[in-house]
């Protein structure tokens, strides 16, 4: 598979799988974190699923097209596992962690410490939506929607 196929593969993934969580995400309290604001399609994304919801968004440095910058006191620039521990205990109803990296060793580091993270954003019964794996007791798998491939995506529910 061309890495052109493999990219229009991941971003379809992404958006029917935001799709099937915002739909439960509306239903419940609770901002939205954006980890990896990146270029803002994600988020923006979000913001029409998901009108009126505060979405708390970050990344290492600001580089979202102009319509998708969120308001400052909702942005959040520096490392993640630094800037975020200051969001614990907020409930959020959804994370959503777009910061993998494609290569295994970067990757693993993040498998490290995001899973606790986000079980400490989450209120019980949120949602995390990730790139990458979220190994965590307080973290229950769920299945993708048919069409995602197993294992690209992980989605899971704060127990
Ligand atoms: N979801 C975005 C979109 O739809 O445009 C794309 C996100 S992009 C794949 C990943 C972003 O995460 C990059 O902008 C990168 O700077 C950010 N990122 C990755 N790891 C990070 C970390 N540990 N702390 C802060 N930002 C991080």
């Amino acid at each position: 598979m061309s890495r052109l196929d493999s990219f229009i593969r991941r971003m379809t993934a992404q958006r029917d799988i935001l799709d099937q969580v915002c739909a439960e995400v509306a239903k419940m309290e609770g901002p939205v974190i954006e980890f990896g604001l990146g270029n803002g399609r994600t988020f923006h994304h979000l913001r029409e699923r998901l009108p009126g919801r505060r979405i708390v968004a970050f990344d290492r440095a600001l580089a979202a097209h102009a319509s998708s910058i969120p308001e400052p006191e909702n942005l959040v620039l520096g490392e993640i596992r630094e800037t975020a521990t200051r969001f614990i205990g907020i409930d959020a109803a959804l994370v959503h962690a777009d910061i993998g990296t494609g290569y295994e060793d970067r990757d693993a580091v993040t498998a490290t410490w995001l899973p606790d993270l986000t079980a400490r954003l989450l209120r019980v019964g949120g949602i995390a939506v990730s790139g990458t794996p979220l190994d965590h007791p307080r973290l229950q798998r769920l299945p993708p929607p048919p069409s995602v491939p197993a294992d690209r995506y992980f989605i899971c529910r704060r127990v």
